[in-house]
Parts: C-alpha cells; sequence; structure tokens
C-alpha cells in the first residue's frame, strides 16, 4: 500500500481516533508523520490530547454504582474477547 501524506484536513478528521488509539497502524504512523511535520495540527493535536487527559481525571474521581461498574467492566472483557477473534 502506498501511503500518501495527509492533507491538514484529512488529519484533522483523524485527529479524534488518534488520540483514542482507534487508528490502524498505517493511518496511526501517517496521522503522527503529519503532526511531526506541521505545526498546526500539532498544536490542535495538544489540545484535544489535554482535553481527554482532563475528561479521563475527572471520571476517574467519579464514584461509579458498582453495578454500573460491573456492567462497563463486562462490556469492555467482551469487547477484548471480539477483539482477540
Ligand atoms: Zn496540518
Amino acid at each position: 500500500m502506498v501511503q500518501h501524506a495527509l492533507s491538514c484536513h484529512e488529519a484533522f478528521l483523524r485527529l479524534n481516533d488518534y488520540v483514542d488509539r482507534e487508528l490502524s497502524p498505517a493511518e496511526h504512523d501517517a496521522v503522527a508523520a503529519h503532526l511531526f511535520d506541521c505545526a498546526k495540527c500539532a498544536s490542535v493535536f495538544e489540545f484535544e490530547a489535554d482535553i481527554l487527559a482532563d475528561l479521563k481525571a475527572k471520571l476517574s474521581r467519579i464514584q461509579l454504582p458498582p453495578s454500573l461498574k460491573d456492567r462497563v467492566l463486562e462490556a469492555i472483557q467482551r469487547g477484548a474477547k471480539a477483539a482477540d477473534a
């Protein structure tokens, strides 16, 4: 597969999935390469990564009801099994 350099628009469209680590390795590399070359997109990425880190820190401080926590853990385990198959 030939890798073409991403435009800013293409990189921007993938930025959320990049932050969430949901891209394929090839797409992840393409976005990483663009962020390395493009100061404009790199600053947007840092901004988004900061917000996400902040959100995760807030979520980790929220007490979930045990039943909900169990359901979430179960869903994560099911997802992990599906990813293995
Ligand atoms: Zn760019």
